[in-house]
């Protein structure tokens, strides 16, 4: 196999358009996978098991820590999520391009992990009053979901806080604009010599 696999980290501020965005990813382009994290959430409307998620409960997350399956794992919100190491090792080995949505925590562990074949992406709003915007507006205005906005408000603080360390910086305020630096960054990722089995590669081409 000439092409090795790779990992696209996409992190950032919930509301900040991540999921969107990755939806118009994978119309783009038909070698990009979603990983699918375990997480112990209740599903939200629409969402299904197995394919946005494996929702799980907070005993079998406990014991598939204890049984070493993740590669990392962390808990936003209140929730646990976390990634399997079968989930990346064997779309890895297969070649592929995986795209995770993971938060900064996550983010900072699978760069770790696997530095030569990972980029992270952090996609943020301009303003803090727009990502509070875009989080009223998906909530249903009951005191649990203000309750939740300020938590995932004072998250995305934190998370703000680690930008310098990614390789680059979407900011979504047009979502077509934000879509197409994203496009544009997973080409040239795609391009990177470390993507490639060079050996097999120039081997192939002096034989030929
Ligand atoms: P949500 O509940 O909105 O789907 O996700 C909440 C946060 O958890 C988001 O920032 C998302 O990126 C993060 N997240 C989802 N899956 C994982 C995972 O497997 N590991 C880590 N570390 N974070 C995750």
């Amino acid at each position: 196999m000439i092409y090795t696999g790779g990992i696209i980290i996409l992190t950032g501020p919930s509301g900040a358009g991540k999921s969107s965005l990755t939806q118009e990813i994978f119309k783009e382009f038909n070698d990009v996978h979603f990983s699918i994290s375990c997480t112990t959430r209740q599903p939200r409307e629409g969402e299904i098991d197995g394919v946005h998620y494996h929702f799980i409960s907070q005993e079998q997350f406990l014991q598939k820590i204890q049984q070493g399956h993740f590669v990392e794992y962390a808990q936003v919100h209140q929730n646990f999520y976390g990634t399997t190491k079968q989930e990346i090792e064997q779309n890895i080995a297969m070649g592929k391009l995986l795209l995770l949505d993971i938060d900064v925590q996550g983010e900072l562990n699978i760069k770790k992990l696997y530095p030569h074949c990972s980029c992270s992406i952090f996609i943020t709003t301009q303003t803090q009053a727009e990502l509070r915007k875009r989080l009223q507006k998906r909530s249903s205005n009951t005191l649990e979901d203000k309750e939740e906005i300020n938590r995932r408000l004072a998250h995305a603080y934190d998370e703000m806080m680690c930008i310098e360390r990614f390789d680059y910086l979407i900011i979504n305020d047009d979502f077509q604009e934000a879509k197409q630096r994203l496009v544009t960054i997973i080409h040239a990722f795609k391009n990177r010599t470390k993507h490639y089995n060079i050996q097999e590669f120039t081997k192939k081409w002096i034989d030929s």
